[in-house]
């Protein structure tokens, strides 16, 4: 039986939402999260956009080292000879692409402006993916960008060309959010039984259905008998009205009604870290986590009118599907109410051993601390704000690494 597995793109679609990013070392701690949680596949960035560069290289020799496995880590680029030439030569150990074509009419028309038809689409495509396989990539995906308004003959056209030139799956794009549960089931089942190759599955939110859209695209996958990739976002943070939130997907596919009966996961989630990612990436991106946000929103677990309070004590299951201790909620946070002392990027040594020794951090001598408080000024300069305690950590334990992440080199 296919599976279903997940891959985050929240390094990818998150940060090129409008008004929101990360600095690298938050983008590094997402992908740490990630692998403790079991996702299959984090799409970490740009690889051929410059400033991408050194936290791209430092991402990978993380995994080399073994911190970040195993999770596999993927680059998107444009389905463009070029954008993998440049990717190979900026990042010659990326191992995980995916390549970005637009294939709906709409898009070949309005974008190209009557430079390109669907067999330049089609032969571009099929070139940048020999190109790629070339270069010695261990896994392609190939993404149809707007799938969900494509013809569905040209898609799986599409799909059949990728299949043959060596692509591992297809990445279909509801760019717009403009599928529903119904028709994204039958096209993806369609797609996965007349190309048979996995298919990924890209939601969007603009009609309010992500995770609905993710899970019947999962399901037309497996039932036409392919593997089903869902991608998601932590907190659902993306373009627009944003894509399918990773925690709300993972509830989804695992509490909800039969579904796990026939469709599961190909992987073990680690849903107990679910609270602490969400929570970090909301800190992050400077985005609150709606009240209502399923699994981790503040008022997930709350309850006050006398009916609904009376039957969670008697018994939770009278108005909870699954418990708060399986997300990792219900430890209690300590918050500083008196004197605090922050390392930031004007700190003094004094200040910065006294906030580390909190975390029982100590360091072998004068330098060693320097030089990490060194690194903890650059860090707070890039993310503007107090690194939380896992930033810190990591700095502490990886200082060679959070010095290639801080480096930006402008114009080299
Ligand atoms: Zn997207």
């Amino acid at each position: 039986m296919p599976k279903i597995y997940f891959i985050d793109v929240t390094n990818r679609d998150g940060v090129q939402t409008a008004k929101l990013g990360l600095s690298k070392l938050e983008k590094t701690l997402i992908n740490i999260y990630l692998n403790e949680m079991g996702v299959f596949q984090s799409e970490f960035g740009f690889p051929t956009t410059k400033h991408e560069t050194h936290y791209l290289l430092a991402n990978l020799e993380l995994a080399e080292m073994g911190v970040l496995q195993p999770i596999h880590l993927g680059g998107w680029i444009r389905a463009i000879v070029g954008d993998v030439e440049t990717a190979f030569r900026q990042v010659p150990d990326i191992r995980h692409l995916n390549l970005s074509i637009s294939t709906s009419d709409q898009m070949i028309n309005a974008k190209f402006m009557g430079r390109k038809t669907r067999d330049d689409i089609l032969n571009g495509m099929v070139e940048a993916l020999e190109a790629a396989r070339a270069l010695g990539l261990e896994t392609i995906g190939v993404n149809a960008e707007d799938a969900s308004r494509t013809d569905l003959d040209f898609l799986i056209k599409f799909g059949v060309a990728a299949k043959e030139h060596g692509a591992d799956r297809l990445r279909y794009c509801d760019t717009l959010g403009y599928d529903n549960p119904f028709t994204i089931y039958e096209t993806v089942k369609a797609l996965a039984e007349n190309i048979g190759i996995a298919i990924e599955l890209h939601c969007h939110g603009d009609l309010g259905m992500a995770v609905a859209n993710s899970i019947a695209g999962a399901k037309g996958a497996i039932d036409g008998g392919q593997d089903a990739y869902i991608n998601t976002t932590v907190n659902g943070i993306g373009e627009r009205a944003g894509n399918a939130d990773l925690v709300a997907t993972i509830l989804a596919v695992t509490k909800s009604k039969g579904f796990t009966d026939k469709y599961q996961l190909g992987n073990p989630i680690v849903l107990s870290k679910a609270w602490k990612t969400a929570k970090f990436a909301s800190y992050a991106f400077g985005v609150p986590i709606p009240v209502n946000q399923p699994g981790v929103g503040a008022n997930a677990f709350a309850h006050s009118s006398g009916i609904h309070a009376d039957g969670v004590l008697k018994d939770p299951e009278n108005y909870e599907l699954y418990g708060f201790e399986e997300l990792g909620r219900g430890e209690p946070v300590k918050v500083e109410t008196g004197r605090e002392i922050i390392a930031g990027q004007y700190s003094g040594i004094s200040g910065f051993s006294h906030v580390m020794g909190k975390m029982e951090v100590s360091f072998a001598n004068r330098d060693e601390a320097n030089e990490i408080l060194e690194l903890v000024r650059y860090a707070n300069v890039e993310s503007q704000k107090p690194l939380v305690e896992d930033e810190l950590l990591f700095i502490a334990k990886y200082p060679q690494i959070a010095k290639k992440l801080l480096t930006l080199k402008p114009l080299e």
